[in-house]
């Protein structure tokens, strides 16, 4: 809640309290810019997508874009500065990615320019992979790149970690404050209208996850076709000790799973496009799921699961992150649709976006692929 004393003016305000805005804040204030205020809704931090994901960097990936935000992500996580969180932020417990036929053919092919753009992968025969992970079935994937150096984030440490620096820099962060409008004046971002009143600003930042297509319509910017589509997981106990297995990712069976407090975690990779909304299960998708890893991992199949959640990945057309400055509405900054590597590339976006605030470029990315104004609309 702003009460009456509360300051009413800053340099940035970021709508958006998961690890976009929280990464953001973080940034911009490692940079010099304190004069912050970061705007949640809920009355905690990282309570919807955020606090939902698979917890993952897994650098493989089909958009060349995607893969050179998650390789300059994995460094910030793989060696975060001194001091950034009291436990490291990854564990490389590995990932083993599994291809059918021609799939493996092209990974093949593709895996010396893989490891030259940043990614270290071990080829491995399906009898290789089984040793791995005896549960699953050899005859199911024709063979599988295991990525040693990627692993398991610590979100909760990740988070509060972006949060606590920036918060000791300066940065003033309040929760259980919705913003409900966004003030333009001749063209440009004025400040935010909260239902304690107004707050002014010379930037104000979209970090808003699933609602970012709303926040920009509150705003009258460039309208950029932002989706939210639904991904489930389901946590259940292991017939075998898993501890020491990566995470299994088979695209052509739509699922993967994971250790997790010494049991699994399973993602049938549901993919349903719907508004923002505090996302729920569906029981039918969980099924289809285990069906299908009872075709690839029969084993493994539980009779009960511990928990199930669902969280919304929130896509621009071409599946890229939008960050940059709106092309309509001046001072209205993108930094959004981050789908389902927003804390991955939490370590990248968070400096590109800070260096566009602060320079107005970056020597760090070509922003041209990230910038909103690749979707017309000025
Ligand atoms: C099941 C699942 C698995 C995933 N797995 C991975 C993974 O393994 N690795 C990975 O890197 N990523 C993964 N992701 C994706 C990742 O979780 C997201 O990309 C990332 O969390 C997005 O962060 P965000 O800060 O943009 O959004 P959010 O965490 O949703 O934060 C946006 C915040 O904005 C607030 N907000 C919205 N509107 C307003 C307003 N008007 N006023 C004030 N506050 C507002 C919301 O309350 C919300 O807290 C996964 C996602 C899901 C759902």
């Amino acid at each position: 809640m702003v009460s009456a004393s509360e300051r009413r003016r800053f340099e940035v305000v970021i709508v958006g309290g998961g690890i976009a805005g929280a990464s953001l804040a973080y940034f911009l204030t490692e940079r010099g810019v304190t004069d912050v205020l970061l705007l949640e809704r809920e009355e905690q931090p990282g309570y919807h997508a955020t606090g939902r994901s698979a917890a993952t960097l897994a650098e493989l990936d089909p958009i060349t874009t995607l893969h050179a935000l998650k390789v300059l992500g994995g460094q910030f996580l793989r060696q975060p500065p001194a001091g950034f969180a009291e436990t490291p932020v990854l564990l490389r417990s590995g990932v083993m990615v599994l291809f059918k036929n021609e799939m493996w053919d092209a990974i093949r092919a593709a895996a010396p320019a893989i490891e030259q753009a940043g990614t270290r992968l071990v080829l491995l025969s399906p009898a290789q992979a089984v040793a791995r992970v005896p549960a699953l079935l050899a005859e199911r994937f024709a063979g599988a790149a295991l990525l040693p150096d990627d692993g398991h984030i610590d979100v909760h440490a990740l988070l509060w970690g972006y949060l606590g620096h920036a918060k000791r820099r300066g940065a003033e962060q309040r929760f259980g404050t919705e913003v409900r409008g966004v003030r333009v004046e001749a063209g440009r971002c004025a400040g935010v209208a909260t239902a304690e009143g107004e707050i002014h600003a010379r930037w104000v930042v979209n970090a808003a996850g699933a609602w970012a297509g709303k926040l920009a319509a509150l705003a009258r910017a460039a309208p950029i076709a932002l989706v939210p589509h639904r991904r489930t997981i389901v946590t259940f106990a292991a017939p075998v000790d898993v501890r020491g297995w990566p995470m299994v990712h088979s695209d052509d069976d739509h699922l993967y799973f994971a250790p997790e407090s010494g049991g699994l975690l399973l993602s049938p990779m549901d993919e349903e496009p719907m508004e923002p909304c505090d996302a729920r299960p569906d029981d039918e998708v969980i099924a289809r799921g285990f069906a299908r890893l009872a075709t690839l991992a029969p084993s493994l199949v539980p009779q009960t699961l511990r928990r199930r959640w669902s969280g919304l990945r929130t896509f621009a057309p071409d599946r890229v992150p939008v960050v940059g400055e709106d092309p309509r509405v001046r001072g209205f900054f993108w930094l959004a649709g981050q789908g389902g590597c927003g804390i991955e590339t939490s370590g990248a976006l968070g400096p590109i976006a800070a260096d566009l605030i602060v320079e107005g470029r970056t020597e760090r990315f070509d922003a041209r692929t990230l910038s909103p104004a690749r979707f017309g609309g000025a």
